[in-house]
């Protein structure tokens, strides 16, 4: 069966296995076929040996949290999101013969919904108000990983200009848009002015590519680019949909996507080249004492964690993990499709959590955040933390300053 992958990049491998211990399907499993090694020879049993696509082989693709951390670990540099993904898309929308395992039709249909985003925000303001009146089962909350308490009503986002775009996003501006203002509040006191998208930008397709429905992933795309016009930067606070916007070119093929993944910062990035614009912390702030816990699709993806480490040091005292920012196990819909695995690999993560003794954890991808928050840790986003640095304790806000000239 031809999975879509190029030969080339399935040869790249040379079962050295060094990416192993780098695995956290690995780690929790030990079981070979779920290690980045296994899944590579899988592969190429598959699309160049005639193996049957059977039922080990399509466990062995979907438990990959698709984290990435094999790619940095590799010395031969195997490029395994260029082989998982085609793999993915290949058994969950098929070639010629049919897909091998869709997605269940529930998971189908969610996604799709990401694409209206006033159908959205109405449904999760309803599922709040479930949640208050205690109708929503405790299982089923956390097998969606719902916040404890999510919003009904959001905070109103207001354009101030247009230095940059900030992207909201579909899931993240429905139950943490308070993140955003956050957000936006840092990027607005670096001096800048922040342009908003409308509703076709509302999901970047992450979800959808992750589970392998490579066609709506690329109609998401196709949106989020329209509604995204100019040359300003895409500043992304949410770790997985920048990578997804900065994967777009290699997604869609045009001149024009690589024009637009080019201008797609994650937001820490572009602070980190701001900061001397940043007001000083505001007198009387606290300066807490947080961990770092590195998305995958920042840390291993888009390689930009340290910009986070660069934005926070003027504010609060950073105590790294020490697993080698081994995944939490959230993993966008992962944490709701392979629970157990998920709960397996958080307890590793929540392990070297309780090792920092850190009181909180600054995490850059939403889904993180609220994987680790449903096991009971204080997480919150980096420019939550420098948010409330810069507003003193009776809440006045920072000044704003003009940014540095560029270059
Ligand atoms: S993916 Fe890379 S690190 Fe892992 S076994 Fe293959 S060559 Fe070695
Ligand atoms: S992407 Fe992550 S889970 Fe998948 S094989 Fe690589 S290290 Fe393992």
């Amino acid at each position: 069966m031809d999975l879509g992958i190029a030969d080339d990049d399935l040869a790249t491998c040379v079962a050295c296995g060094l990416c192993l211990p780098h695995c956290p399907t690995y780690r929790v499993t030990g079981e070979e076929a779920l290690s980045p090694r296994g899944r590579v020879a899988a592969m190429r049993q598959v699309q160049w040996d005639g193996a049957a696509a059977d039922p080990s082989f399509v466990r062995s693709l979907e438990t990959c949290v698709q984290c990435r951390g094999c790619e940095t670990a590799c010395p031969s540099g195997v490029p395994f999101g260029r082989l998982i993904e085609p793999a993915r898309t290949t058994l969950a929308e098929g070639a010629a013969g049919g897909p091998v395992s869709p997605p269940p039709r529930a998971f189908r249909l969610a996604v799709r919904t990401l694409r209206w985003h006033r159908v959205l925000l109405a449904g999760s303001s309803a599922l709040a108000v479930a949640q208050r009146l205690r109708l929503v089962p405790r299982r089923l909350a956390a097998r969606l990983g719902l916040p404890a308490r999510l919003p009904v009503r959001r905070p109103r986002l207001r354009a101030s200009g247009a230095d940059v775009w900030l992207f909201t996003g579909c899931v993240m501006d429905a139950w943490q848009r308070d993140v955003h203002a956050d957000v936006q509040r840092v990027v607005e006191a670096a001096g800048a002015g922040v342009a908003l998208p409308g509703g076709e930008a509302a999901c970047c397709g992450a979800l959808a590519a992750h589970a392998g429905l490579g066609s709506e992933a690329r109609r998401r795309a196709e949106a989020t680019m329209r509604a995204l016009p100019g040359d300003a930067p895409i500043l992304v606070d949410a770790a997985g949909c920048g990578a997804q916007l900065k994967d777009y070119d290699h997604l869609l093929g045009t001149a024009e996507a690589a024009a637009f993944a080019a201008r797609v910062r994650d937001v820490h990035e572009w602070l980190a080249e701001h900061l001397a614009a940043l007001p000083a912390p505001a007198p009387g702030a606290e300066r807490p004492r947080v961990a770092v816990q590195d998305p995958c699709h920042l840390r291993h993806v888009q390689r930009a964690h340290a910009a986070v480490r660069t934005v926070l040091a003027p504010y609060a005292d950073v105590v790294e993990l020490d697993d080698e920012g081994l995944c939490c196990g959230a993993g966008g819909a992962y944490a709701a499709v392979q629970p157990e695995l998920a709960g397996a690999i958080r307890d590793r993560k929540l392990a070297a959590i309780r090792r920092s003794g850190a009181p909180a954890v600054a995490s850059a991808n939403p889904g993180c955040a609220l994987h680790l928050a449903a096991a009971g840790v204080e997480a919150v986003h980096p420019c939550q933390v420098v948010a409330r640095a810069l507003t003193t304790p009776a809440g006045t806000p920072p000044g704003r300053r003009r940014p540095p000239p560029a270059g």
